[in-house]
């Protein structure tokens, strides 16, 4: 019986990992990919927004939370995938796709999310999310459709254009970026209001491009938990508490699944913080209230 199971090694569920043993505790971290550092391990560009890693590109972030991780000699399962968690008597069970099966008393939500597809599948034409596939994409001469009206679609029709596309075209039903980049994307590269894609010639609003790249933004990613029928928000996400607790005693979310903060590397981490604090309160309160005992029968003997 491990103290905490940790379903997830981004920024949430390895600071959280990191803290629990930290406090004396023995966590198990369970991981999907071979790696630990979740999205970084997508992000080949510099990540500036983190006040103690400066020049560090995403994947590097991503290295570092992985050598610190098994520097601190916690228990991890990587290349594990888990499907499924159950609340059992006294803790939980998580059962991975290798089949193993790992008991804790206190487990925490930490898978993240995943791009938003709007119905449309991933292939050559048609790239889903930014990162990685963006970046290891030729864009020289061609011309682009970009669906979604957030950062990330203004951030990628720059990106686009540097790397030599002939035109490029957004075209959200809404506009929500920043300012910042709604300075560099010219007005009559931009189509605002609903419109009809044809990933397969690939056309949106009957004009043929060479490519068409969906950024749609994200949902939570938990199909391993779905029968437990957690509070969610109105967008989805997991409901949580203060101290990162779910509608199920015990049960944590932490990081971009819960959105309970801005979405980045940091505010993970941090929910990653809170969550091990609350898991370390309810896992001493016996232990405290033993300790008093032992204390008032001492005096009683004295
Ligand atoms: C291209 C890109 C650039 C970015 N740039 C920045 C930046 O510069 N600065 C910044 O602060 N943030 C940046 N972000 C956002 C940042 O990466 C995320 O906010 C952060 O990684 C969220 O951490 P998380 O731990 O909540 O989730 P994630 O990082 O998504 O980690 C979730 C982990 O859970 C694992 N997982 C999923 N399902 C299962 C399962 N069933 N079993 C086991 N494991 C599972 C996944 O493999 C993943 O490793 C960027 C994101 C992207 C995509």
């Amino acid at each position: 019986m491990f103290d905490a199971v940790i379903i997830g090694g981004g920024p949430a569920g390895a600071s959280c990992a990191l803290w629990l043993k930290m406090l004396g505790f023995r966590p198990c971290l369970v991981e999907r990919r071979p790696t630990l550092g979740g999205l970084q391990n997508d992000n080949p560009y510099p990540n500036e927004w983190i006040a103690s890693a400066p020049n560090r590109t995403g994947y590097e972030v991503a290295a570092d939370i992985h050598r610190q991780i098994l520097a601190q000699d916690i228990v991890c399962r990587l290349g594990e995938a888990v499907s499924a968690l159950d609340v059992i008597q006294d803790g939980f069970r998580v059962t991975t796709t290798g089949g193993a099966m790992i008991f804790a008393r206190s487990a925490v939500l930490a898978t993240g999310v995943r791009p938003v597809k709007g119905g449309l599948a991933a292939s050559d034409q048609v790239l889903i999310g930014p990162g990685r596939t963006m970046f290891n994409a030729d864009f020289d001469g061609q011309e682009i459709a970009i669906l979604g009206g957030g950062d990330n679609a203004f951030e990628n029709y720059i990106f686009v254009r540097k790397r030599g596309a002939a035109a490029v075209h957004i075209y959200a039903r809404t506009i929500r970026a920043r300012r910042e980049f709604l300075e560099k994307v010219p007005a009559n590269d931009v189509r605002i209001g609903t419109y009809h894609v044809e990933p397969e010639r690939p056309a949106v609003a009957d004009r043929i491009y060479d490519r068409l790249v969906v950024l749609y933004g994200w949902e939570p990613y938990l199909p391993y938990a779905h029968h437990l029928d957690l509070a969610r928000t109105a967008r989805g996400f997991v409901e949580t508490d203060a101290d990162c607790q779910t509608s199920i005693p015990n049960l944590y979310a932490v990081g971009e699944i819960a959105q309970r903060m801005h979405p980045c590397c940091v505010t993970s981490m941090a929910d990653g913080v809170v969550a091990a604090k609350a898991i370390q309160r309810s896992l001493e309160e016996d232990a405290v209230a033993r300790f008093v005992e032992r204390v008032h029968a001492s005096r009683r003997l004295d």
